[in-house]
Protein backbone atom coordinates (compact mmCIF):
# COMPACT_ATOMS: atom_id res chain seq x y z
CA UNK A 1 0.00 0.00 0.00
CA UNK A 2 1.54 3.09 -1.27
CA UNK A 3 1.25 6.42 0.96
CA UNK A 4 3.59 8.50 -0.77
CA UNK A 5 1.45 10.59 -2.32
CA UNK A 6 -0.25 11.11 0.95
CA UNK A 7 3.18 12.09 2.80
CA UNK A 8 4.24 14.49 0.12
CA UNK A 9 0.00 16.05 0.68
CA UNK A 10 1.17 16.20 4.23
CA UNK A 11 4.29 17.70 3.90
CA UNK A 12 3.21 20.63 1.63
CA UNK A 13 -0.09 21.17 4.25
CA UNK A 14 2.59 21.16 7.56
CA UNK A 15 4.09 24.76 5.61
CA UNK A 16 0.48 26.44 5.52
CA UNK A 17 -1.80 25.06 7.90
CA UNK A 18 -1.07 24.65 12.28
CA UNK A 19 -0.05 20.62 11.89
CA UNK A 20 -1.24 20.02 8.30
CA UNK A 21 -5.01 19.72 9.42
CA UNK A 22 -7.96 21.57 10.38
CA UNK A 23 -8.90 19.62 13.63
CA UNK A 24 -6.36 18.36 15.46
CA UNK A 25 -7.48 14.29 15.41
CA UNK A 26 -6.62 14.19 11.77
CA UNK A 27 -3.21 14.58 12.46
CA UNK A 28 -2.27 10.94 13.46
CA UNK A 29 -0.74 12.35 16.67
CA UNK A 30 -1.94 9.55 18.70
CA UNK A 31 -1.21 6.72 16.44
CA UNK A 32 1.36 7.53 14.75
CA UNK A 33 2.39 8.01 10.61
CA UNK A 34 0.94 10.07 8.48
CA UNK A 35 -2.97 11.20 7.67
CA UNK A 36 -4.02 9.97 4.44
CA UNK A 37 -5.21 12.75 2.16
CA UNK A 38 -8.64 11.53 0.91
CA UNK A 39 -9.14 11.96 -3.11
CA UNK A 40 -13.29 10.76 -2.94
CA UNK A 41 -15.67 8.77 -1.35
CA UNK A 42 -18.50 6.76 -2.59
CA UNK A 43 -21.15 4.87 -0.52
CA UNK A 44 -18.89 2.82 2.44
CA UNK A 45 -15.67 3.40 0.98
CA UNK A 46 -13.08 6.22 0.47
CA UNK A 47 -9.69 6.60 -1.74
CA UNK A 48 -6.72 7.94 -0.65
CA UNK A 49 -4.64 10.06 -2.79
CA UNK A 50 -2.22 6.95 -3.49
CA UNK A 51 -5.69 5.27 -4.70
CA UNK A 52 -6.01 2.83 -2.00
CA UNK A 53 -9.16 2.16 -1.08
CA UNK A 54 -10.72 1.73 2.58
CA UNK A 55 -14.20 0.85 4.10
CA UNK A 56 -14.89 3.93 6.04
CA UNK A 57 -15.99 3.78 9.81
CA UNK A 58 -15.04 7.41 10.32
CA UNK A 59 -17.71 8.82 7.92
CA UNK A 60 -16.86 12.56 8.23
CA UNK A 61 -16.94 12.16 12.08
CA UNK A 62 -20.83 10.78 12.04
CA UNK A 63 -22.67 13.31 9.37
CA UNK A 64 -21.81 10.24 6.45
CA UNK A 65 -25.05 7.58 7.84
CA UNK A 66 -26.15 7.62 3.81
CA UNK A 67 -22.59 6.68 3.04
CA UNK A 68 -20.67 8.99 0.98
CA UNK A 69 -21.78 10.98 -2.03
CA UNK A 70 -25.47 9.13 -1.78
CA UNK A 71 -27.03 10.03 -5.22
CA UNK A 72 -30.07 11.47 -3.67
CA UNK A 73 -27.87 14.44 -2.01
CA UNK A 74 -25.45 15.25 -4.52
CA UNK A 75 -28.46 15.74 -6.76
CA UNK A 76 -29.81 18.12 -3.84
CA UNK A 77 -27.04 19.80 -2.91
CA UNK A 78 -26.23 20.65 -7.13
CA UNK A 79 -29.63 21.70 -7.78
CA UNK A 80 -29.74 24.12 -4.52
CA UNK A 81 -26.53 25.58 -5.59
CA UNK A 82 -27.89 26.76 -9.20
CA UNK A 83 -30.55 28.41 -7.48
CA UNK A 84 -27.54 30.72 -5.69
CA UNK A 85 -25.59 29.84 -2.58
CA UNK A 86 -26.26 32.50 -0.10
CA UNK A 87 -28.84 35.28 0.38
CA UNK A 88 -29.44 36.61 3.59
CA UNK A 89 -32.12 36.48 3.39
CA UNK A 90 -35.19 33.43 4.78
CA UNK A 91 -35.50 30.00 2.50
CA UNK A 92 -38.52 27.97 2.78
CA UNK A 93 -35.55 24.99 3.07
CA UNK A 94 -34.89 26.69 6.58
CA UNK A 95 -39.14 25.87 7.48
CA UNK A 96 -39.19 22.08 5.80
CA UNK A 97 -35.75 21.07 8.01
CA UNK A 98 -37.01 22.63 11.02
CA UNK A 99 -40.58 21.08 10.55
CA UNK A 100 -38.57 17.73 10.29
CA UNK A 101 -36.58 18.25 13.26
CA UNK A 102 -39.79 19.79 15.04
CA UNK A 103 -41.56 16.34 14.19
CA UNK A 104 -38.96 14.23 15.05
CA UNK A 105 -38.20 15.65 18.38
CA UNK A 106 -41.09 15.28 21.02
CA UNK A 107 -39.56 17.88 23.04
CA UNK A 108 -38.66 20.45 19.84
CA UNK A 109 -41.70 23.04 19.29
CA UNK A 110 -38.87 25.71 17.51
CA UNK A 111 -35.34 25.46 16.24
CA UNK A 112 -32.79 28.19 15.19
CA UNK A 113 -30.01 26.72 12.54
CA UNK A 114 -26.42 27.72 12.80
CA UNK A 115 -23.36 26.39 10.94
CA UNK A 116 -21.63 23.71 13.65
CA UNK A 117 -22.46 21.63 16.37
CA UNK A 118 -20.00 24.03 18.55
CA UNK A 119 -22.47 26.69 17.84
CA UNK A 120 -24.99 24.99 18.35
CA UNK A 121 -23.87 24.28 22.00
CA UNK A 122 -22.38 27.80 22.85
CA UNK A 123 -25.40 29.27 21.59
CA UNK A 124 -27.99 26.56 23.93
CA UNK A 125 -26.09 27.92 26.60
CA UNK A 126 -26.21 31.20 26.54
CA UNK A 127 -29.97 30.98 25.88
CA UNK A 128 -30.11 28.54 28.96
CA UNK A 129 -28.33 31.24 30.86
CA UNK A 130 -30.25 33.91 29.84
CA UNK A 131 -33.70 32.31 30.97
CA UNK A 132 -32.72 31.30 33.93
CA UNK A 133 -30.69 34.17 34.98
CA UNK A 134 -27.86 32.00 36.23
CA UNK A 135 -23.87 31.12 34.80
CA UNK A 136 -23.37 28.05 35.94
CA UNK A 137 -22.94 24.97 33.43
CA UNK A 138 -22.65 21.81 34.34
CA UNK A 139 -20.43 19.24 31.92
CA UNK A 140 -19.33 15.63 32.18
CA UNK A 141 -15.65 14.68 32.40
CA UNK A 142 -14.90 13.27 28.76
CA UNK A 143 -17.75 14.92 26.85
CA UNK A 144 -17.27 16.92 23.93
CA UNK A 145 -19.72 19.93 22.96
CA UNK A 146 -17.48 21.59 20.74
CA UNK A 147 -14.47 24.15 21.45
CA UNK A 148 -16.77 26.84 23.16
CA UNK A 149 -14.69 28.23 25.85
CA UNK A 150 -17.55 27.38 28.44
CA UNK A 151 -17.16 23.62 27.04
CA UNK A 152 -13.22 22.97 26.96
CA UNK A 153 -12.84 21.69 30.12
CA UNK A 154 -11.99 17.88 31.02
CA UNK A 155 -12.84 18.01 27.07
CA UNK A 156 -12.94 14.58 25.63
CA UNK A 157 -12.79 13.73 21.66
CA UNK A 158 -9.44 15.51 20.26
CA UNK A 159 -8.49 17.21 23.36
CA UNK A 160 -8.43 14.28 24.99
CA UNK A 161 -6.34 12.32 22.37
CA UNK A 162 -3.96 15.05 22.41
CA UNK A 163 -3.39 15.58 26.53
CA UNK A 164 -5.46 19.16 26.67
CA UNK A 165 -8.73 18.10 27.77
CA UNK A 166 -8.44 21.66 29.81
CA UNK A 167 -7.43 24.34 27.31
CA UNK A 168 -5.07 27.22 27.63
CA UNK A 169 -7.13 30.10 26.61
CA UNK A 170 -9.90 29.73 28.68
CA UNK A 171 -10.25 32.52 31.26
CA UNK A 172 -10.53 31.38 34.69
CA UNK A 173 -13.46 32.96 34.82
CA UNK A 174 -15.07 31.04 32.38
CA UNK A 175 -13.88 27.97 33.64
CA UNK A 176 -14.77 28.72 37.11
CA UNK A 177 -19.03 28.56 36.28
CA UNK A 178 -18.44 25.21 34.73
CA UNK A 179 -18.88 22.28 36.78
CA UNK A 180 -17.44 18.98 36.08
CA UNK A 181 -19.02 15.91 37.14
CA UNK A 182 -18.66 12.03 36.20
CA UNK A 183 -20.43 10.71 33.86
CA UNK A 184 -22.85 8.11 34.88
CA UNK A 185 -22.27 8.93 38.34
CA UNK A 186 -25.76 10.61 39.39
CA UNK A 187 -25.02 10.05 43.01
CA UNK A 188 -22.16 12.22 42.25
CA UNK A 189 -24.68 14.60 40.42
CA UNK A 190 -26.94 14.42 43.32
CA UNK A 191 -24.42 15.70 45.99
CA UNK A 192 -23.55 18.27 43.91
CA UNK A 193 -26.78 19.40 43.26
CA UNK A 194 -26.98 19.59 46.74
CA UNK A 195 -24.44 22.08 46.66
CA UNK A 196 -25.04 24.16 43.34
CA UNK A 197 -28.19 23.20 41.76
CA UNK A 198 -30.10 26.57 42.71
CA UNK A 199 -27.49 28.13 40.65
CA UNK A 200 -27.15 26.09 37.52
CA UNK A 201 -28.96 27.35 34.72
CA UNK A 202 -28.04 23.92 32.54
CA UNK A 203 -26.59 20.54 32.60
CA UNK A 204 -25.04 19.74 29.66
CA UNK A 205 -24.79 15.83 28.38
CA UNK A 206 -23.95 14.11 25.43
CA UNK A 207 -27.19 11.40 26.26
CA UNK A 208 -24.78 8.68 24.86
CA UNK A 209 -21.00 9.86 25.37
CA UNK A 210 -19.29 9.70 21.78
CA UNK A 211 -15.84 11.20 22.85
CA UNK A 212 -14.58 9.11 25.26
CA UNK A 213 -15.06 6.39 22.72
CA UNK A 214 -18.39 5.09 23.22
CA UNK A 215 -20.00 4.97 26.52
CA UNK A 216 -24.13 4.13 27.09
CA UNK A 217 -26.16 5.78 29.90
CA UNK A 218 -25.99 3.92 33.12
CA UNK A 219 -30.01 2.65 34.13
CA UNK A 220 -31.80 5.89 35.73
CA UNK A 221 -28.99 8.23 34.78
CA UNK A 222 -30.48 10.33 32.33
CA UNK A 223 -33.64 10.44 34.26
CA UNK A 224 -31.92 11.30 37.16
CA UNK A 225 -30.62 14.08 35.47
CA UNK A 226 -34.71 15.10 34.51
CA UNK A 227 -35.05 14.91 37.46
CA UNK A 228 -32.59 16.99 39.59
CA UNK A 229 -32.92 19.63 36.90
CA UNK A 230 -36.76 19.60 37.49
CA UNK A 231 -36.13 20.10 41.27
CA UNK A 232 -33.70 23.07 41.09
CA UNK A 233 -35.22 24.71 37.99
CA UNK A 234 -32.26 24.13 35.83
CA UNK A 235 -32.30 23.44 31.90
CA UNK A 236 -31.19 20.13 30.35
CA UNK A 237 -29.54 20.17 27.14
CA UNK A 238 -28.99 17.13 25.31
CA UNK A 239 -26.32 17.61 23.09
CA UNK A 240 -27.61 14.93 20.56
CA UNK A 241 -24.99 16.28 17.74
CA UNK A 242 -24.08 12.45 17.53
CA UNK A 243 -26.86 10.93 18.34
CA UNK A 244 -29.73 13.12 16.68
CA UNK A 245 -31.30 11.13 13.84
CA UNK A 246 -28.72 8.09 14.18
CA UNK A 247 -29.80 6.50 16.89
CA UNK A 248 -33.65 7.14 16.41
CA UNK A 249 -35.45 9.52 14.58
CA UNK A 250 -35.82 10.93 17.64
CA UNK A 251 -32.78 10.69 18.96
CA UNK A 252 -31.42 9.19 22.19
CA UNK A 253 -34.80 10.97 23.56
CA UNK A 254 -36.64 8.55 21.21
CA UNK A 255 -33.94 5.62 22.54
CA UNK A 256 -34.14 6.30 26.45
CA UNK A 257 -37.56 8.34 26.98
CA UNK A 258 -36.30 11.21 28.35
CA UNK A 259 -37.41 14.63 27.48
CA UNK A 260 -34.79 17.24 27.01
CA UNK A 261 -35.02 21.02 27.69
CA UNK A 262 -32.58 22.37 24.81
CA UNK A 263 -31.28 19.93 22.33
CA UNK A 264 -28.74 20.58 20.51
CA UNK A 265 -27.79 18.82 16.35
CA UNK A 266 -25.21 18.30 13.79
CA UNK A 267 -23.32 15.95 11.72
CA UNK A 268 -26.06 14.10 10.07
CA UNK A 269 -29.36 17.44 9.73
CA UNK A 270 -26.38 18.65 7.30
CA UNK A 271 -25.89 15.72 5.39
CA UNK A 272 -21.94 16.44 5.37
CA UNK A 273 -22.79 19.83 5.06
CA UNK A 274 -21.62 22.76 8.13
CA UNK A 275 -25.11 23.03 9.75
CA UNK A 276 -26.08 22.81 13.44
CA UNK A 277 -29.16 23.87 15.14
CA UNK A 278 -30.69 23.47 18.57
CA UNK A 279 -34.17 23.92 19.51
CA UNK A 280 -36.42 23.37 22.39
CA UNK A 281 -40.39 24.32 23.83
CA UNK A 282 -41.25 27.84 22.29
CA UNK A 283 -41.70 29.28 25.40
CA UNK A 284 -37.51 28.81 26.26
CA UNK A 285 -36.90 29.54 22.02
CA UNK A 286 -38.77 32.54 21.87
CA UNK A 287 -36.31 34.27 24.16
CA UNK A 288 -34.19 34.18 21.45
CA UNK A 289 -33.65 37.46 19.24
CA UNK A 290 -35.65 38.75 17.01
CA UNK A 291 -38.50 37.23 19.43
CA UNK A 292 -36.75 37.65 22.97
CA UNK A 293 -33.31 39.41 23.99
CA UNK A 294 -30.98 36.66 24.13
CA UNK A 295 -28.94 36.84 20.98
CA UNK A 296 -27.79 34.81 18.14
CA UNK A 297 -27.18 34.83 14.72
CA UNK A 298 -24.92 33.83 11.52
CA UNK A 299 -24.47 35.00 7.94
CA UNK A 300 -24.67 30.89 7.10
CA UNK A 301 -27.23 30.19 9.04
CA UNK A 302 -29.58 28.27 7.47
CA UNK A 303 -27.66 28.48 4.40
CA UNK A 304 -29.57 26.96 1.40
CA UNK A 305 -27.21 24.31 -0.04
CA UNK A 306 -26.48 23.07 3.49
CA UNK A 307 -30.43 22.97 4.26
CA UNK A 308 -30.91 20.89 0.73
CA UNK A 309 -28.18 18.01 2.04
CA UNK A 310 -30.03 17.90 5.18
CA UNK A 311 -33.18 17.81 3.88
CA UNK A 312 -32.05 15.12 1.15
CA UNK A 313 -30.72 13.18 3.96
CA UNK A 314 -33.29 13.12 6.39
CA UNK A 315 -35.73 12.34 3.33
CA UNK A 316 -33.76 9.06 2.29
CA UNK A 317 -33.75 7.86 5.97
CA UNK A 318 -37.48 8.19 5.98
CA UNK A 319 -37.42 4.60 4.04
CA UNK A 320 -39.02 1.97 5.58
CA UNK A 321 -36.67 0.13 7.84
CA UNK A 322 -33.82 2.54 7.62
CA UNK A 323 -32.80 2.26 11.44
CA UNK A 324 -34.09 -1.53 12.00
CA UNK A 325 -31.47 -2.28 8.98
CA UNK A 326 -28.40 -0.34 10.43
CA UNK A 327 -28.92 -1.92 13.95
CA UNK A 328 -28.59 -5.10 12.46
CA UNK A 329 -25.35 -4.69 10.33
CA UNK A 330 -24.25 -3.05 13.71
CA UNK A 331 -24.76 -5.80 15.65
CA UNK A 332 -23.47 -7.66 13.30
CA UNK A 333 -20.30 -5.87 13.31
CA UNK A 334 -19.90 -5.60 16.57
CA UNK A 335 -19.92 -9.28 17.13
CA UNK A 336 -17.35 -9.95 14.38
CA UNK A 337 -14.89 -7.20 16.39
CA UNK A 338 -15.51 -9.27 19.75
CA UNK A 339 -15.38 -12.61 18.38
CA UNK A 340 -11.88 -11.28 16.29
CA UNK A 341 -10.78 -9.62 20.19
CA UNK A 342 -11.45 -12.95 21.95
CA UNK A 343 -9.55 -15.11 19.08
CA UNK A 344 -6.38 -13.11 19.63
CA UNK A 345 -6.45 -13.88 23.42
CA UNK A 346 -8.02 -10.63 24.06
CA UNK A 347 -11.68 -11.36 25.48
CA UNK A 348 -10.91 -10.17 28.78
CA UNK A 349 -8.71 -7.12 28.25
CA UNK A 350 -10.86 -5.28 25.24
CA UNK A 351 -14.43 -4.76 25.38
CA UNK A 352 -16.45 -3.36 22.09
CA UNK A 353 -19.09 -1.28 23.23
CA UNK A 354 -21.79 -0.35 20.63
CA UNK A 355 -25.28 1.67 21.01
CA UNK A 356 -26.89 1.53 17.54
CA UNK A 357 -24.80 2.19 14.87
CA UNK A 358 -21.93 4.10 16.72
CA UNK A 359 -19.09 1.69 18.67
CA UNK A 360 -15.78 1.55 20.15
CA UNK A 361 -13.56 -1.22 20.77
CA UNK A 362 -11.23 -0.08 24.35
CA UNK A 363 -7.88 -1.94 24.37
CA UNK A 364 -9.10 -1.69 28.27
CA UNK A 365 -11.38 -4.65 30.44
CA UNK A 366 -15.11 -3.67 30.25
CA UNK A 367 -17.11 -2.42 30.70
CA UNK A 368 -16.19 1.15 30.47
CA UNK A 369 -18.57 3.31 32.30
CA UNK A 370 -16.63 6.86 32.54
CA UNK A 371 -13.50 8.97 31.44
CA UNK A 372 -11.70 6.97 34.26
CA UNK A 373 -12.07 4.12 32.73
CA UNK A 374 -11.82 5.01 28.77
CA UNK A 375 -8.17 6.35 29.74
CA UNK A 376 -7.36 3.46 30.98
CA UNK A 377 -7.21 2.04 27.65
CA UNK A 378 -3.99 0.46 26.46
CA UNK A 379 -3.55 3.46 23.77
CA UNK A 380 -0.34 1.84 21.96
CA UNK A 381 -2.71 -1.30 21.71
CA UNK A 382 -5.13 0.59 19.92
CA UNK A 383 -2.39 2.26 17.59
CA UNK A 384 -1.09 -1.15 16.48
CA UNK A 385 -4.42 -1.96 15.62
CA UNK A 386 -5.41 0.59 14.08
CA UNK A 387 -2.19 0.75 11.58
CA UNK A 388 -3.13 -2.66 11.03
CA UNK A 389 -7.03 -1.98 10.02
CA UNK A 390 -5.63 0.48 7.98
CA UNK A 391 -3.32 -1.49 6.19
CA UNK A 392 -6.12 -3.96 6.02
CA UNK A 393 -8.64 -1.53 3.96
CA UNK A 394 -10.41 -0.25 7.17
CA UNK A 395 -10.33 3.55 7.86
CA UNK A 396 -11.31 3.89 11.66
CA UNK A 397 -10.72 7.60 13.94
CA UNK A 398 -7.09 7.78 14.50
CA UNK A 399 -8.07 7.96 18.29
CA UNK A 400 -9.32 5.86 21.09
CA UNK A 401 -11.55 7.83 22.39
CA UNK A 402 -13.84 8.20 18.99
CA UNK A 403 -16.90 6.66 17.86
CA UNK A 404 -17.28 3.81 14.66
CA UNK A 405 -19.80 5.03 12.80
CA UNK A 406 -21.59 2.39 10.38
CA UNK A 407 -23.49 4.23 7.54
CA UNK A 408 -26.69 2.52 5.38
CA UNK A 409 -23.97 2.04 2.97
CA UNK A 410 -21.66 -0.56 4.80
CA UNK A 411 -23.23 -4.13 3.43
CA UNK A 412 -22.58 -7.66 4.67
CA UNK A 413 -19.54 -7.50 2.35
CA UNK A 414 -18.40 -4.85 4.12
CA UNK A 415 -19.26 -6.07 7.33
CA UNK A 416 -17.07 -9.69 6.70
CA UNK A 417 -14.03 -7.52 4.96
CA UNK A 418 -13.56 -5.59 8.22
CA UNK A 419 -14.00 -8.49 10.26
CA UNK A 420 -11.12 -10.52 8.78
CA UNK A 421 -9.14 -7.46 8.76
CA UNK A 422 -9.74 -7.25 12.54
CA UNK A 423 -8.73 -10.87 13.08
CA UNK A 424 -4.94 -10.01 11.91
CA UNK A 425 -5.36 -6.12 14.04
CA UNK A 426 -6.36 -7.87 17.19
CA UNK A 427 -3.45 -10.27 16.89
CA UNK A 428 -0.85 -7.39 16.53
CA UNK A 429 -2.80 -5.30 19.37
CA UNK A 430 -2.10 -9.00 21.15
CA UNK A 431 1.58 -8.93 20.91
CA UNK A 432 1.53 -5.21 22.59
CA UNK A 433 -0.56 -6.11 25.22
CA UNK A 434 1.28 -9.19 25.94
CA UNK A 435 4.29 -7.33 26.23
CA UNK A 436 3.23 -5.59 29.03
CA UNK A 437 4.45 -6.69 32.52
CA UNK A 438 2.00 -8.86 34.68
CA UNK A 439 -0.51 -6.96 36.43
CA UNK A 440 -0.99 -3.71 34.15
N1 LIG B 1 -21.18 17.91 20.38
C1 LIG B 1 -20.85 16.64 20.15
C2 LIG B 1 -21.52 15.56 20.93
C3 LIG B 1 -19.89 16.33 19.19
O1 LIG B 1 -19.55 15.05 18.96
C4 LIG B 1 -19.29 17.38 18.46
C5 LIG B 1 -18.24 17.13 17.39
N2 LIG B 1 -17.71 15.90 17.30
C6 LIG B 1 -19.67 18.69 18.73
C7 LIG B 1 -20.63 18.92 19.69
C8 LIG B 1 -19.08 19.84 18.00
O2 LIG B 1 -19.52 19.87 16.70
P1 LIG B 1 -18.66 20.60 15.57
O3 LIG B 1 -17.39 19.84 15.41
O4 LIG B 1 -19.57 20.56 14.37
O5 LIG B 1 -18.43 22.00 16.03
Amino acid sequence: MGTSQSESAFRRALEVLVGGVNSPVRAFAAVGGTPRFIASGAGSRITDVDGNEYVDYVCGYGPGILGHAHPAVVEAVAKAAGRGFCFGAPTEAETELAERIVAAFESVEKVRFVSSGTEAVMSAIRLARGVTGRDKVVKFIGGYHGHADAMLAAAGSGATTLGVPSSPGVPAAVAADTALLGYNDLAGVREAFRGIGDDVAAVVVEPVAGNMGVVGPAEGFLAGLRELCDAHGALLVFDEVITGFRLAPGGAQELFGVRADLTTLGKIIGGGLPVGAFGGPAEIMDELAPAGGVYQAGTLSGNPIAMAAGLATLKAMDAEGFHGRLEERSSALAEGLRQSAGDAGLAERTCCQRVGSMMTCFFAPGPVSDYAAATASDTAAHAAFFHAMLAGGVNLAPSQFEAMFVSAAHGADDVAGTVSAARAAFVEAAKIMDSRPAGR
